[in-house]
């Protein structure tokens, strides 16, 4: 069996589209296919449309979330609750185009236990965002010990027994980028073109792709620990050449009074230094205590597979 799992977060617009174009291809695929849909929370008409579609396709699944969590959790609980043999991640909103799932499921009959879809190109995506990304990509690699594929997003086959290996990742802070890469296998790159979002809009912006990026570093390296460290030794060994440098001219030259603004600008940056690294210690401390609470990453409010048990016949 192949599952699909697709988050959903107020995809509405996109879902009768998206639910055409992935029976049109899961039609020509032979074995049964799962398509399970997460519903993360939407406020829209997303879940009914889903639930309505199921009663012509029973392949269709929705899992339903408590409330909204975010994408990494409604990606990490379909993969929990994920059935088939090959696990395929796409988004809702046809910027993955699934025409390539035949491509990608005859990667992995060949042996790949990964197959991943590089963006060969990025439409409706603006400069900015590319830029970002590639300066993000460019720092996560460097401090980073498992490497991220560049230009790849969470379109991807996954063989059974690498969505195992990642549902045993126990963490909380989940940044999902990182932890496919953690778990490494043997991988194969397909090329593809991204499209633009299908309708509706895209639910990031800079300020959550921030945190997202901070969650990335700091879920992946202590390095941001390090260099503190070595910021600090550098600050102490120039504050105290400085001091020497100080005491002698005093001493050789006499005391001359004046020195407020250089003094001021010491007290300031240094004090900057120290607030910036108490801040960085002050996210891993928060990331610490975020998971020795040891909270569910999420919560299912109602599986369609469940509820159609619960009304069956009672013999
Ligand atoms: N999504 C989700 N929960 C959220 C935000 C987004 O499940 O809180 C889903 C969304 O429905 C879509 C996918 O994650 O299927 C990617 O979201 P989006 O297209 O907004 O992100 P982008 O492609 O712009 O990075
Ligand atoms: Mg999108």
């Amino acid at each position: 069996m192949l599952s699909i799992v697709i988050p959903v977060h107020n995809e509405a617009e996109v879902i009768p589209t998206l639910l055409n174009r992935l029976t049109q291809v899961t039609r020509t695929l032979d074995g049964p296919v799962e398509l399970l849909f997460v519903d993360d929370g939407s406020r829209d008409n997303s879940v009914a449309l889903l639930l309505q579609a199921r009663r012509r396709h029973p392949g269709i699944r929705v899992l339903q979330l408590s409330r909204n969590f975010g994408k990494e959790a409604a990606v990490s609980a379909g993969l929990q609750h994920a059935r088939g043999e090959a696990v395929i991640l796409m988004d809702a909103d046809l910027q993955d185009p699934p025409e390539r799932i035949p491509d990608m499921l005859a990667a992995w009959r060949k042996g790949a236990d990964v197959v991943l879809m590089k963006r060969r190109t990025r439409a409706g995506e603006s400069w900015l965002k590319r830029l970002t990304a590639h300066l993000f990509y460019r720092l996560i690699n460097r401090i980073s010990d498992a490497p991220i594929p560049v230009d790849t997003g969470d379109f991807r086959l996954m063989s059974r027994r690498t969505v195992d290996a990642l549902n045993r990742l126990p963490e909380r802070n989940r940044y999902l980028k990182g932890m496919f890469a953690w778990v490494g296998m043997p991988t194969v790159t397909l090329e593809f073109d991204r499209d633009p979002r299908l309708a509706g809009r895209t639910k990031w912006n800079y300020l959550k792709l921030m945190h997202l990026a901070m969650e990335g570093i700091t879920s992946f390296s202590t390095r941001p620990l390090r260099l503190a460290l070595v910021l600090g030794l550098l600050a102490a060994g120039t504050g105290g050449l400085f001091g020497v440098w100080e005491v002698l001219k005093a001493l050789i030259f006499g005391i001359d009074t004046p020195g407020y603004a250089s003094m001021i600008a010491m007290i300031t940056f240094l004090s900057g230094v120290q607030l910036l690294c108490l801040g960085l210690l002050g996210e891993y401390v928060g990331r610490i205590y975020m998971e020795t609470k040891q909270r569910p990453v999420f919560i299912v409010a109602e599986d369609s597979d469940d509820s159609a048990h619960r009304h069956l016949p009672q013999l």
